[in-house]
Order: C-alpha cells, then structure tokens, then sequence
C-alpha cells in the first residue's frame, strides 16, 4: 500500500498490485490500484487504541492478552507475563511456567466459559518468573472470534497483577488462623454477636459455660441467658451508645434454675463484613460467692442468723452519729435470756442452742425492718432501734419480753418456755458512744436481773452518776 497525493495536503492509501506478463510476446505489466485508505485509516485508530489503551493499563498493573485458539499463539502487553520484547509465549509456555496446583483450575475455567460463552472466563494463577518467585496473576477473557465453523478462535481479554491482594488475603488468613487458636485456648469466653445480640461465633469456653455446643449456640440471643431481660436491654443501649460495655457484672440463668455470675466486657467487631460485638465472657461465680460468704462470716451470727456483735458495733456507731447530726431520737434494747444455764443444763446444749434461735426469730419478729438486731454474747442480744424515743422502745421491749414469754419452744417432744430480761437506754447529751449507750442498757438490764427477771427497765429511771457509768463495763 502507498499513499499517493490526490490534491493539494489531501493523500489517500492505495493497495497497489503490479504484475509482469506477456502478451504477444511483449513483455507488459499489470497495474491493479485498489482504494484502501479507510480500512488502513480504520486499522491505524484501532491500533493506536489499543496501544492507548495498553499503556494505561499498564500503569495500572494490568495488561491485554490475545490468544489464538487454534495455534495457542499468546499475545500480551506489558511484561505481566514475563520479561517485555521476549520471544513470544504459547498457551502451552504459560501452563508449564504456571504453579501446578493452579493448571487445572485455569483450564477448567476456559473450557466452561468456551462452552458458554455468555459468562466470561476468569482464572487466578501463580506464575513462575525467572527469578523462580511466584508471581500472582489474574485472567479475565472472552472468545471474540469465531472461526468459518463458528467454533471459537480468538479470545482476548485483561491480565491483573494481584500479588498484592494475594499477599493481604494470606495475611489476614494467618491472622484469623492466630485468633481462632488463641480463642480456642483461651480462658475466657468469647463470642461474636450480631448487633441485636444473636451469636454468630463462640469459642470452647464460651460453650462450656453455657453447657451447649457451639454449633447449638449459633443464632441464640445472649440476652436469653440474662435472668433480668431489661438489664440486656439497658446494655445493648450502652453499647449502641458508647461502643464498649466495659466489665458489667451479669446474672446468667442456668439449667435447674441455677444462676451463675458472669463478668462481660463488649467491643465492636467486623466479622464476616459486617459491623458486630466482640463478647468477653469471665465466669465469676466463685469470687462471687467466696466474697459473699467472707462478708456473711464478717456479718453475722452463725447459729442464730442475725448479725454479729463486731457489725452491730459498726451499724450502732452509724447509726448514733446519724441521729446526732439530724438531732433524731435512738434507743438500745438490750436483753438475755433468763436462768439459761439451767434449760442447758437440763435439756442439753443442742436444746440451749434452739432455744437462742427461737428467741432470735420472735426479736425479729418484734422488730421493724430498719431495727438492728444482733447477738452480742452467748444468750445475750442487743436492737438498735432508730428514730425511736425511750417511751415507744419501751413499748417495743416490753411488746418482745411478752411474746418470748408467750411462745414455747418444741425441740423433739419438748415444749420449753424461756424468759428474757430487758435493759433500754435512749440516747440524749451525755452520749458520746455506742458503747456508753450499751453500758446504760446493760446497767438497766441488770436492775431486770435483780428486780425479779422476765421485766423491762428503762435505765433513765435509775439514777446514774459519771462515776457508776465509768465504772461499770
Ligand atoms: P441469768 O438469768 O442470770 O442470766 O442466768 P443465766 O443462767 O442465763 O446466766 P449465766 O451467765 O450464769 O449463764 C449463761 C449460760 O448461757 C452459760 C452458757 O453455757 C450458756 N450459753 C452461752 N452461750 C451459749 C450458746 O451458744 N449455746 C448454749 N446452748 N448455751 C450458751
Ligand atoms: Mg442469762
Ligand atoms: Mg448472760
């Protein structure tokens, strides 16, 4: 072809065939000119195009192929597929330099898209560079040509550099890898929760402290493991709110009505692409009910189950100094049970025992909520009555003597009567100290004693000098 001047700055190409023959014995030539300026044009913009093209795909790690399916022949730009200007590769070039492992995938993904069509072919593979590395690539073809039998002849299409979206799947694999082992080891419970708090994932602990499966726990909503549902509630809204749920201590209900304390500290969490809450679970059940029965031994009176003398001294000296500030009245009954040594002595001292408890039960019985009760020595009890003046404790005290007199206690066949003797001091100026106060009742309790026993006395009715009170303890 040649391009020929037709006028002036105007050129047109022009496929030129010449042919020598003889014609008569003269030697001739045969001038064919065939106009092919517009497929010569046309061919010049598709390949500028295509080359266009190439070069930015290129900078984006990215290059065109073309295959020829009948002579395998493979055309690539860019050197994704080994080193640029080298002699040209084959199908059958590429699958040897490719990673054995991948070879048959690839051939199965150009085979199903060569049988339809409508779907295009892609196929991830390593390929082997000079250097021996593993380099990874991605293919995404289609068949664009057909050959005379309509049979596919031509495929061309895009490959990608994906070696560093490999190098980051292969990470975040190791990663999860690394977390799966550490949570399956770990000593506290995890689990992955939705945001309406329906598990997804849990760990080993996790499920043994529900005693279920995991696969049994999948789809389960924690806040069913709640004993107070509106505390879940409460909780999901603090953690919309703040994005934590920090070390909140729940009430898990259990099998057999059973309950144990849980320790749960929440976080957000993607898992699988959507946004989630990383559960920790600490099963505190044992510190729980160690604290509590440390506090109960500190607290209270083994035998009769009220409180002990060391915390009736803590709550009385709160109590005084309360009553103090606020100028409110406060009075101390104080009381023992009368001829006790001769109920042991007679009927034993299991006997002796349930007595003191049946007395402790009829004070309670006697007493308001916000009274104190306490056993203060061996048959000897004390009620700290606030905001309750000498004459309404008297009332109260005498209320007591009367039902402990009343009641009779049965032990096995026995039916045992048990009297009290009764010491009540109020509280006015001259009260320092709790103990001050117990040392009027205690004063006023022995006047019971020596008055006749199974009596109440008001120990402001006695007369007390500085030097008695001192004296007596
Ligand atoms: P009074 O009317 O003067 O109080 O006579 P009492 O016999 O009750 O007084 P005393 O102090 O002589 O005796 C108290 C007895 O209470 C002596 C002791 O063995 C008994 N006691 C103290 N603590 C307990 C206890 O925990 N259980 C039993 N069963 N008896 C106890
Ligand atoms: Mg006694
Ligand atoms: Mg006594």
């Amino acid at each position: 072809s040649v391009r020929l001047a037709i006028a002036q700055g105007f050129n047109r190409w022009i496929k030129v065939v010449i042919q020598g023959m003889e014609e008569d014995g003269h030697r001739a030539f045969l001038v064919v000119l065939a106009d092919v300026d517009e497929q010569v044009r046309l061919g010049e913009t598709v390949r500028s195009q295509r080359d266009r093209g190439a070069v930015a795909l290129e900078a984006a790690g990215r290059g065109l192929f073309e295959l020829d399916l009948v002579s395998r022949e493979l055309e690539v730009t860019g050197d994704l597929l080994g080193g640029e200007g080298e002699k040209p590769i084959t199908l059958d070039g590429l699958l040897s330099a490719m990673h054995p492992e991948d070879r048959e995938p690839f051939e199965a993904a150009q085979a199903a898209h060569i049988r339809d069509t409508s779907k295009p072919m892609s196929a991830e593979f390593r390929f082997g560079n000079d250097r021996k590395e593993w380099l990874w690539r991605m293919v995404t073809g289609q068949v664009v040509g057909l050959d005379m039998d309509g049979y596919p002849a031509r495929m061309s299409g895009i490959i990608t550099d994906i070696s560093t979206r490999k190098q980051a799947e292969q990470k975040l694999k190791q990663s999860e890898q690394r977390l799966k082992s550490i949570l399956a080891d770990s000593p506290v419970g995890v689990a992955v929760v939705d945001q309406k708090g329906d598990i997804q994932f849990c760990n080993q602990r996790f499920s043994q402290m529900r005693n279920l499966p995991p696969d049994m726990l999948k789809g389960v909503n924690i806040g069913s493991f709640y004993t107070k549902h509106d505390k879940f509630c409460k909780h999901l809204a603090a953690f919309t709110r703040d994005q934590r749920l920090d070390q909140a201590k729940v009430a898990w209900g259990m099998q057999a009505r059973s309950r144990r304390w849980v320790l749960m500290t929440w976080t957000p969490f993607a898992f699988k692409g959507r946004d989630s809450i990383l559960c920790w679970a600490y099963d505190i059940t044992e510190l729980v009910r160690a604290e509590r029965k440390l506090k109960e031994l500190a607290t209270t009176d083994h035998l009769c189950r009220i409180f002990n003398r060391r915390f009736f001294m803590l709550l009385a000296k709160r109590e005084l100094n309360r009553a103090k500030r606020y100028n409110l009245p406060l009075s101390l009954v104080m009381f023992d049970a009368d001829k006790f040594k001769a109920i042991n002595d007679t009927h034993g001292h299991d006997v002796g025992d349930k007595v003191l408890v049946s007395i402790a039960a009829t004070g309670k019985n006697a007493l308001r909520d916000v009274d104190v009760l306490a056993r203060i020595g061996g048959e000897e009890f004390a009620a700290l009555l606030p905001e309750t003046g000498g004459e309404s404790a008297m009332v109260v005290a005498e209320r007591l003597r009367e039902a402990v007199d009343e009641q009779s206690i049965k032990v096995k066949d026995l039916a045992i009567g048990v009297t009290i003797s009764l010491g009540v001091a109020s509280l006015d100026q001259d009260v320092e100290s709790v103990e001050q106060l117990l040392m009027r009742a205690d004063k006023a309790l022995y006047a019971a004693k020596t008055g006749g026993r199974n009596q109440t006395v008001y120990a402001h009715e006695m007369e007390l000098t500085p030097q008695e009170e001192g004296g007596i303890g």
